[in-house]
C-alpha cells in the first residue's frame, strides 16, 4: 500500500506524489506550485514518507506558522490509522508549548529568563521530560497530553529530534538563528513563497530607546560600568540616528561591548535578591550576537510612540536560507502561489524537478471569466484624484452586477483610502483597517476592502459549506511593495548576482504572490466559480502577463466599465 492519507488519488495529486518521490531520490530540489484545494499537502507528505520509509533518511517539514502545523500532523494521522506509522516530533516556540499558562502571558525573553530559571534549580515539574508515547492527532492535543504526563512538550521534543523520522516544525527551528541541524534530512518548506520574507524577519532585531536604558540602569546597578559606558553609546546612537543609520558606526559604538559575563551575572543575583530573572542586558547581547554573525544588515531608525528604535533586518536572507539548504539531503518547496523560476534564482537553486501545476489546468476556463481593464493604472505618478475616481466607478458597477461577495485588493492602505473616498455601496461592506467582521454571519452579497498581503487579501478564508462565499474579486492596481529604502538596499545588494532580474526578485515577486493570493480567495477548489477583474493597464506588459500567464490568458482586454458590466452579466448570466 502507497503511504497516502486517502483510499485515492485526486486529479494531480499522484502526479505530485510520483514526482516528489523521485526528485527526493536523485537528491535535488523539488519545488512543487499547485493551486489551493488541490490536496497537494497530502500528496507530498505521502512522497516525503515513502521515501523516508524506504531509505531510512529522517525528514523535517517546516510551516511558516503555528496554525499551518495542524495541516500536515492531520494528514500524517490519516496516514497512521491506515497503518503507515512514522516517528515524529512536534515543535513549535517553547512559550507556545509550556505547560505553565501563566509564563506564556510573559515578553518572550523574560519568559526565556523564567523557563532557564525554574531548569536550572529544578523546580520546573515537567522537567526533564518523561519517555512517553503519544498518538498524533493535533498539536494542541499533542502538548496537552505531554503536560498530563509530567513532560515538558518543548523538551521532549527537542530530545526526540535526533531519533525522529520526521519532524514537523515551524520555520523558527530550521531557518531561525538558533537553528536545528539539518545536516543530511529532507527539508520540506510548506508556504515556500514566504520564506525570504519570514527569513527576514526571524533575523530581524528592534532595539528601542527604552530597552537601553533599562540595560544602562542595569549595568549601573550591578556595577558593569565599562559595559554601562558602551551601552549608554548605543544610547546616544539610537538617539542621533535618521532614516538609514550606519552598520558600520554601530558596530564601532558596540566594539568590544561583551554582555554575555554580566547578563548571566546580573541574572544570577537577580534570583538571589528573589526579583525576576530577566535583565535587559539579553537584549544588548542578542544585538552583539547578531553583529558578529554572518548575516549583512541593514539598520532603519523609527521614531515611535513610545520614543526613538532601530530595527535591524539582514539584507540578503537568500544568504541565510542558502546556508541551511545546502546542507540537507533534498529538498521541496511547496506553495500555491510562486513565481517558480525566480523564487528558484532568487534563492540560487541551478536544478530543480519543476512540478508546476497552472492555474487553468486545475479551475476550468468556463468557470471563470478574466478582465483587464487597461484604462486605469495606480502607478506611482499617475495616482491622483481622478485615477481614484474612476476606479471608485469601476469597482462600484462591478459589485452591483456581482450575485455574491466581492473581494477587492488594494496594492496599499493609501490607494484604498483615495478610492475609498468615491465608493458608494448599498450592500454590507467592510475594509482592511476597521475589523468587525462577523465571519460566521456574512450575508450573500457583501464586500470587503483589503490591502494586499494584510489580513482579508490573504489570511482569512471566505467558505461556507465548503464553497466560496466570493462571486467576484477586484485587484485594484498591481500590487507591488510601496518602494523603501530597505528594499532599495536589498535590489542593489542582490544584482552583483542576479543583475536586471534582482528588481524582479524583490518587487515583482511580491506582485506576483499577492495576485495569486487574491484569486486563491476565490478559488478554492474546481468547482467554485467567479469573475476576476483587474484594473491596471500594467497588466498587459510582457513581465507581468507573463509570470501571471495562467490565470491572465483568454482575459478580455476593456478600457472602459461598460464593455467589462456586460461580460460580467453575461458570465454570471450564464452560471
Ligand atoms: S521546561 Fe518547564 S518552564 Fe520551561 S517550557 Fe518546559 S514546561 Fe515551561
Amino acid at each position: 500500500m502507497e503511504p497516502f492519507p486517502y483510499d485515492e488519488f485526486r486529479p494531480f495529486q499522484r502526479e505530485i506524489y510520483k514526482r516528489t518521490y523521485s526528485g527526493l531520490k536523485s537528491g535535488v530540489h523539488v519545488i512543487i506550485n499547485a493551486p489551493t484545494g488541490l490536496g497537494k499537502t497530502a500528496a507530498v507528505l505521502g512522497a516525503v514518507v515513502k521515501y523516508v520509509l524506504e531509505t531510512g533518511a529522517s525528514a523535517h517539514y517546516v510551516v511558516r506558522t503555528r496554525t499551518e502545523l495542524e495541516p500536515p500532523i492531520r494528514e500524517l494521522a490519516r496516514m497512521a490509522e491506515r497503518g503507515v506509522v512514522v516517528d515524529y516530533a512536534v515543535i513549535k516556540s517553547r512559550q507556545d508549548m509550556c505547560c505553565y499558562d501563566q509564563l506564556k502571558r510573559l515578553d518572550y525573553l523574560e519568559f526565556l529568563a523564567e523557563c532557564d530559571l525554574l531548569r536550572r534549580m529544578g523546580e520546573c515539574e515537567y522537567y526533564p521530560p518523561k519517555d512517553v508515547d503519544v498518538p498524533l492527532r493535533s498539536t494542541s492535543a499533542y502538548v496537552r497530553m505531554l503536560c498530563a504526563s509530567g513532560s515538558c512538550p518543548y523538551e521532549y521534543a527537542r530530545q526526540r529530534v535526533r531519533e525522529a523520522r520526521l519532524l514537523v516544525s515551524t520555520y523558527y527551528y530550521v531557518f531561525g538563528r538558533e537553528r536545528a541541524d539539518v545536516k543530511d534530512r529532507v527539508i520540506v518548506i510548506d508556504e515556500a513563497h514566504s520564506l525570504v520574507d519570514s527569513v527576514a524577519r526571524l533575523h530581524s532585531i528592534r532595539v528601542s530607546e527604552a530597552d537601553v536604558r533599562a540595560a544602562y540602569k542595569e549595568a549601573r546597578r550591578y556595577g558593569f560600568v565599562e559595559e554601562a559606558r558602551k551601552i549608554y553609546a548605543l544610547l546616544a546612537f539610537i538617539k542621533r540616528a535618521r532614516g538609514v543609520a550606519s552598520v558600520d558606526e554601530l558596530a564601532g559604538v558596540l566594539g568590544g561591548l561583551e554582555v554575555e559575563g554580566a547578563a548571566w551575572e546580573v541574572t544570577k543575583r537577580r534570583i538571589e535578591s528573589g526579583a525576576s530573572p530577566f535583565t535587559p542586558l539579553v537584549l544588548i547581547r542578542e544585538l552583539g550576537r547578531a553583529l558578529k554573525g554572518r548575516a549583512r544588515y541593514f539598520i532603519e531608525a523609527r521614531a515611535e510612540e513610545s520614543g526613538k528604535a532601530i530595527v535591524l533586518y539582514p539584507l540578503e536572507p537568500e544568504a541565510i536560507i542558502r546556508d541551511v539548504l545546502r546542507e540537507a539531503r533534498a529538498v521541496a518547496h511547496m506553495s500555491g502561489t510562486l513565481p517558480v523560476s525566480l523564487y528558484a534564482e532568487t534563492l540560487g537553486v541551478a536544478r530543480y524537478e519543476r512540478v508546476d501545476i497552472p492555474f487553468n489546468a486545475f479551475v476550468p476556463r468556463s468557470n471563470y471569466l478574466a478582465i483587464v481593464d487597461v484604462g486605469v493604472t495606480t502607478k506611482y505618478g499617475e495616482r491622483g484624484e481622478d485615477m481614484y475616481l474612476k476606479i471608485a466607478q469601476r469597482v462600484a458597477a462591478v459589485v452591483n452586477v456581482s450575485p455574491g461577495g466581492v473581494l477587492a485588493v488594494f496594492p496599499s492602505y493609501e490607494v484604498m483610502k483615495g478610492v475609498r473616498r468615491y465608493l458608494r455601496l448599498s450592500i454590507a461592506h467592510w475594509y482592511e483597517d476597521q475589523g468587525g467582521i462577523d465571519w460566521g454571519g456574512l450575508p450573500d452579497r457583501f464586500f470587503v476592502g483589503a490591502v494586499a498581503r494584510g489580513r482579508y487579501a490573504e489570511g482569512v478564508e471566505y467558505v461556507r459549506g465548503g464553497r466560496s462565499l466570493l462571486a467576484t474579486v477586484v485587484i485594484v492596481g498591481v500590487p507591488y511593495p510601496e518602494p523603501a529604502p530597505y528594499l532599495e538596499r536589498r535590489v542593489e545588494s542582490l544584482k552583483p548576482r542576479l543583475r536586471e532580474a534582482a528588481w524582479s526578485a524583490v518587487y515583482l515577486y511580491e506582485a506576483v504572490v499577492s495576485v495569486r493570493q487574491a484569486v486563491g480567495r476565490l478559488f478554492r477548489g474546481p468547482r467554485d466559480r467567479g469573475v476576476l477583474v483587474f484594473l491596471d493597464r500594467r497588466y498587459v506588459e510582457p513581465e507581468l502577463w507573463q509570470s501571471l500567464s495562467d490565470v491572465l490568458a483568454g482575459s478580455i482586454i476593456v478600457g472602459d466599465v461598460r464593455e467589462s458590466l456586460s461580460a460580467i452579466e453575461d458570465f454570471f448570466g450564464r452560471g
